[in-house]
């Protein structure tokens, strides 16, 4: 067996390691276009910012050691120029001596990845303007910020953007994060990226949203970025960060079949429309593992496995990948926000049904110190349960709950199978009842119909028709520091008693702080014959919709 792997990082670098492993005998070819492999690309935001001190740890193993250990030919600074899939070759340029040549296979893995998005925007090829894929890029950035650079303007506040936005902060940049959406962290859901904007205004982030860079100019003093709306900003560097697109090229001309984002088609087992190649990684269309629908999503991990898979099948295992459901995580200062599966934009952009619920728990028993808030949203079937997304926003813990939610949509489980999941608890840790599993008991309520809650939204708009009264249950003190306009208020402790004042000719909805008073409130409405919903995430959903 003569394999031939294309791209030495993630998913390369995955799939040759595996090959090895399952091949003492085949022939293994690994070549990268720059100079290094198996780099933490992942890491690049946290070298400019100085969190990892020492260039060398970004390097997770050199192609001295890839030969050593794996016996790989590893050829660096090797351009794969073209695929002959007839006669089964790769035509190779060695990029140091311009040297072209041919290697034979039997099975090739394409493993290019995705390149930064370039939007056409005049003065992208200035000086101090990058994008940020490898450490040659990081390499500049950071060498900017060591010789001075004050300011930075990052075009894109996706993950990759908004981690460098945190690193130039801690270096002292004065920074400004521009994005063509109206909000933060486009995957999440708005309201839930709420608190990741929050938390970049407190640290005097100039964030401009639903606004594009349209300009970059030279000055005497360095660069002028100019937006769609508002002021043009001065600065030392100009960082793109709006996303990636799958270096499709070699597959495209070779003429495997490419989807209509770019991303390389492959079959569960990766291999592409020529049974001899297999792609994987940033460069490949995926099936999502929750609708089926084939999309793109470039992540480390998803990379690293379907390398594995990939090398897999080369060598006769049965080994398929399932789809990837998105399972994604930013730290930002003392926040941290994540999500897995689909999201509520995407379910009602292909129009399928859902519910979801928000609970607002602490991360561990409130009694113990240290508890930090943080907000669970769950997305599942109306009709059977079953968990179609998450999505968390806090500090400490966030992780930890949207990885086993991610495991529950893997195992294809329901809202009532998180009401039973059982988690690690110690007061320090967690909750008797853990977030997942009252997001569970929560969702599992409304679908059996114990708790008839309404969206925030569906309530709002009726209560704007006259069609329903809105009651807070809060305690007088906290409806006095602010409540959902319109609202009366009247204290769950109370209600038994004024139920008289309650009009029985309209819906009602209740809210508390975070909907579990509301919860009471709508079992005593409820037995007391009132048309009654709870507010589902109560007035801290309407904080993040609103605030
Ligand atoms: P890559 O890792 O990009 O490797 C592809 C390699 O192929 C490149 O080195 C390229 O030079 C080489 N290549 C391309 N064409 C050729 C050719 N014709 N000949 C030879 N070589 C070629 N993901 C996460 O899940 N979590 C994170 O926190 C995270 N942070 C990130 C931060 C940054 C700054 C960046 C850039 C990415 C981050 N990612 C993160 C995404 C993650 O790094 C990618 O999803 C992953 O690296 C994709 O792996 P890959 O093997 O498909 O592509």
């Amino acid at each position: 067996m003569r394999l031939i792997i294309v791209g030495g990082v993630a998913g390369g670098a995955s799939a040759a390691a595996r090959a090895r492993r399952l091949s003492e005998d085949a022939e293994i070819l690994m070549f990268e276009r720059g100079p290094d492999v198996s780099f933490a690309n992942c890491g690049l935001p946290y070298y400019v910012g100085e969190v990892i001190p020492e260039r060398g740890k970004l390097l997770v193993t050199t192609p001295e050691m890839l030969r050593q250990r794996f016996r790989l030919d590893v050829r660096t600074r090797t351009n794969v120029e073209s695929i002959d899939r007839a006669r089964q070759v790769v035509r190779i340029k060695n990029l140091e001596t311009g040297v072209e040549s041919e290697e034979r296979y039997d099975k090739l893995i394409l493993a290019p990845g995705a390149a930064p998005i370039r939007p056409p925007l005049p003065g992208l090829d200035l000086p101090g303007v990058h994008t940020l894929r490898n450490l040659g890029d990081v390499d500049r950035i950071k060498a900017a910020v060591d010789q001075g650079s004050k300011s930075v303007v990052v075009v894109g506040a996706g993950f990759i953007g908004l981690e460098l936005v945190e690193n130039f902060v801690h270096r002292g940049l004065r920074t400004t994060v521009a994005d063509l959406n109206d909000q933060v962290l486009p995957p999440l859901d708005k309201e839930m990226s709420r608190p990741i904007l929050d938390a970049l205004l407190a640290k005097g982030v100039d964030v401009r949203l639903s606004n594009s860079a349209t300009a970059i100019e030279a000055t005497s003093s360095g660069l002028m970025v100019q937006f769609k709306t508002g002021t043009p900003v001065n600065t030392d560097l100009v960082i793109l960060g709006v996303g990636v697109r799958p270096e499709n090229q070699l597959a495209v001309d070779a003429g495997l079949e490419v989807g209509p984002r770019g991303g390389i088609r492959v079959n569960d087992r990766l291999q592409t429309s020529d049974p001899n190649i297999y792609a994987v990684g940033d460069a490949i269309e995926v099936r999502d593992f929750v609708t089926s629908d084939s999309t793109q999503v470039p992540l480390a991990g998803p990379a690293n496995r379907q390398g594995r898979i990939a090398a897999d099948n080369v060598f006769g295992r049965d080994s398929r990948y399932r789809g990837t459901q998105g399972t994604a995580i930013l730290g930002l200062f003392d926040k941290v926000a994540a999500l897995t599966g689909q999201s509520e934009k995407l379910l009602r952009r292909a129009s399928r049904p859902f519910r979801k619920v928000y609970i607002h728990p602490a991360h561990h028993a409130g009694y113990y110190p240290g508890a930090e808030g943080m907000t669970l949203k769950l997305l599942f079937d109306p009709a059977t349960g079953k968990i179609l997304g998450a999505q968390a926003v806090g500090g400490a813990g966030v992780d930890k709950r949207i990885d086993v939610i991610a495991m529950a949509i893997q195992a294809g489980m329901t809202v009532y199978d998180l009401e039973e999941a059982e988690l690690a608890y110690a007061p320090q840790f967690g909750s008797a009842k853990d977030p997942v599993n009252m997001a569970g008991f929560v969702a599992g309520g409304l679908l059996r119909g114990d708790h008839p809650q309404i969206d925030l939204e569906e309530a709002l708009s009726q209560f704007q028709q006259g069609q329903l009264s809105l009651i807070d249950v809060r305690s007088p003190g906290e409806f006095a520091k602010g409540s959902i306009p319109g609202a009366v208020n009247i204290p769950v402790d109370e209600l038994r008693g004024r139920l008289g004042e309650i009009s029985r000719d309209r819906q009602i909805a209740v809210f508390c702080q975070v909907g579990q008073r509301g919860y009471l409130a709508t079992r005593i409405l409820l037995q007391a014959g009132y048309p009654v919903h709870n507010i589902g995430g109560g007035y801290r959903t309407w904080l993040l919709h609103h605030g």
